[in-house]
């Protein structure tokens, strides 16, 4: 059945369609999405704000593989740094998220106001969700602090180093593709 727009009807539907997707707008008027969009086009309804516009797009597959600590290192998405640590993203509905976020929110639940995910197992490529935890800006800051602390004494020049500056070099290039727990066995710590 083919509906007759009321000119009131279609007044409602130019002041709506700025806030509501095709699909909100085919709920309201308890009509097809079809027919939503020929009316929308007759009538050629303009709509200035985007986010009407958005469209969901399905997730690119995420693909993984299992390491010896159990961390799932993303093989699909690339690591895009951010803040000097890359963690693997992915677009969804036009919003880009890193995947450990994606992961944690559909296996996990949902996100406290103001936290952040982080990782327990310290690999920025990992999306195992028994890995994710949420936490707040300030324990990152304390986890780093912390870490600087180990690290104070800085290369060679550490009475305990076993590394030399090359072979951290070489260390921080494997890190980008194979987990801390894996690269931490190849020379043996
Ligand atoms: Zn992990």
């Amino acid at each position: 059945m083919i509906k007759k727009w009321q000119s009131s009807e279609i007044e409602e539907l130019k002041k709506l369609a700025d806030e509501k997707t095709n699909k909100e707008l085919a709920n309201m008027f308890n009509v097809t999405l079809d027919s939503i969009e020929g009316i929308l086009n007759r009538q050629k309804i303009k709509r200035k704000n985007r986010q009407a516009h958005s469209i969901v797009i399905n997730v690119k597959e995420i693909e993984y593989k299992i390491d010896s600590n159990n961390c799932w290192i993303c093989t699909s998405h690339k690591a895009n740094n951010c803040n000097g640590i890359a963690y693997p993203r992915v677009t969804r509905n036009g919003k880009v998220q890193t995947v450990a976020k994606f992961m944690f929110l559909k296996y996990k639940g949902q996100l406290p106001e103001g936290h952040l995910i982080r990782h327990k197992c310290d690999n920025p490529l990992c999306i195992n969700p028994e890995h994710l935890e949420t936490g707040t800006h300030e324990d990152n800051m304390r986890d780093k602090v912390e870490r600087n602390r180990c690290a104070s004494l800085k290369g060679s020049d550490n009475p305990s180093a076993k590394l030399t500056e090359d072979k951290v070099l070489e260390i921080r290039k494997l890190l980008l593709n194979n987990s801390r727990h894996y690269v931490a066995k190849l020379y043996n710590y």
